[in-house]
């Protein structure tokens, strides 16, 4: 039956998609941290970064049915909704962001970002990190490294190591900011003007490097020094995942444009951006945008029930709470199991790097391969990402138990002996 599917799927919506796993999961239905199969087979999820709340969360449900329920129109009237959750989530960030755009995806807010940065500065020089990941649309695959080889970055961007302190030494993180003034200094060299650094605040797709809190303080000074915009790229680390309702809160720094996507509807499209309005002025002028979907009352609702819900339920501190829980624990693994590296992590976004020899640090790629696959046999889906593929994602929705994070510990424990 899953072969036949697969072959349908192939056969309606072609080669370019992947799926996730060589026998690919066929999902029926969630219930909090928990997945389920067609066969019932139940999953801990600590892959998905977008069901942030749990899965089918009833206050996100019975919002979204409300709404739509009643009317969803096009964004080109007067809703109030929308306005409401304008206010709601400016309300959790920095005074000084004081707009909010809303789109559908992530790509999108981050597209808008960049034109809005173009408009504002003047220049096109982008730096991002070197696997970085911002989006599907032309303007983004062209500074998104992740996406390999076979799609070139633009003249226009320079990339910079992220602050790998495991494989870069120590003092990588406060070289983070040295790096990025010689990036926009080469693209000047160029005569490319800057416009902005774009990261994600927990570096997430180049292997998740969040510590210390702080450096990304001074990498923001840097890009501002050199006349670029900060735009913090908060999809990933957005919502509470790092055990504060921002990523860039963890480090004391105040962005230009912040873009939002994955879980701020919970599953919903829902996605956009925040800005300091003076930013605004040259695109707002020039330019008018227009998103058919982008802050629709239906999305409003969901995204207005996220933010009731992380607050309700101290998501943000479960989050904390439970990631201290299972980096201690992941710490207690690493102790009986030498292929664990490297465990870092802030909240529930937790990295854990599999090597073959902690001396030389070889990647255990193919090993890391072998892991995700037995976890998914015992019940725990994950992904894996970095340079080598070898850094396990650890990403489950916010309201993981300490039983559940245990639960996952003991999976991994015995997927490993299994070695
Ligand atoms: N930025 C980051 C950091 C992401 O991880 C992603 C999605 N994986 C995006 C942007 C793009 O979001 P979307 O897929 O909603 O367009």
């Amino acid at each position: 039956r899953e072969r036949a599917m697969v072959e349908r799927r192939q056969r309606l919506l072609g080669p370019a998609y992947r799926l996730f796993y060589e026998h690919p999961v066929h999902l029926v239905r969630g219930d909090g941290a928990w997945l389920f199969d067609a066969d019932g087979k139940r999953f801990l999820d600590c892959y998905n970064n977008v069901a942030s709340l749990g899965h089918a969360h009833p206050r996100v449900v019975e919002a979204i049915a409300r709404q739509a329920a009643r009317i969803n129109t096009h964004t080109r009237y007067l809703h109030d909704t929308v306005l409401d959750y304008a206010e709601a989530l400016l309300a959790t960030l920095p005074p000084a962001l004081g707009h909010v755009m809303f789109t559908c995806t992530g790509s999108e807010a981050n597209d808008l970002a960049l034109r809005i940065a173009r408009a504002h500065t003047g220049g096109e020089g982008i730096v991002v990190t070197s696997l970085a990941y911002h989006g599907v649309t032309a303007s983004l695959a062209e500074l998104s490294p992740s996406l390999g080889e076979g799609v070139p970055l633009g003249r226009h961007v320079a990339t910079v190591s992220p602050p790998d302190a495991y494989r870069g030494g120590p003092d990588m993180p406060a070289r983070f900011a040295a790096d990025i003034t010689r990036a926009f200094a080469g693209l000047a060299r160029h005569g490319i003007r800057p416009c902005a650094l774009l990261v994600d605040t927990m570096f997430t797709s180049d292997g998740v490097f969040p510590d210390p809190a702080g450096f990304l303080a001074e990498a923001a000074a840097a890009a501002r020094a050199a006349g670029a915009l900060f735009i913090a790229d908060e999809v990933q680390p957005g919502f509470g995942r790092t055990g504060r309702m921002w990523g860039f809160e963890r480090h004391g720094a105040e962005p230009d444009i912040v873009t939002m996507g994955k879980p701020m509807g919970n599953g919903h499209p829902l996605a956009g951006l925040a800005i300091r309005p003076e930013l605004l002025e040259r695109f707002g002028s020039r330019a008018r945008y227009f998103n058919t979907f982008g802050g629709n009352p239906v999305s409003a609702a969901a995204g207005l029930a996220v933010l009731d819900v992380l607050r309700d339920e101290a998501l943000p501190a479960n989050a904390a709470r439970v990631g201290a829980h299972l980096l201690a624990g992941l710490g207690a693994l690493a102790a009986r199991h030498a292929i664990l590296g490297d465990i870092r992590g802030a909240g529930l976004s937790i990295g854990a790097e599999l090597v073959r020899d902690r001396a030389t640090k070889e990647p255990a790629t193919a090993e890391t391969a072998r892991t995700v696959n037995a976890l998914r046999e015992g019940g725990v889906l994950i992904s894996a990402s970095g340079p080598a593929a070898n850094i396990l994602k650890i990403r489950p929705p916010l309201c993981l138990s300490t039983e559940q994070a245990d639960l996952f510990l003991d999976t991994l424990d015995q997927a490993l002996a299994a070695g």
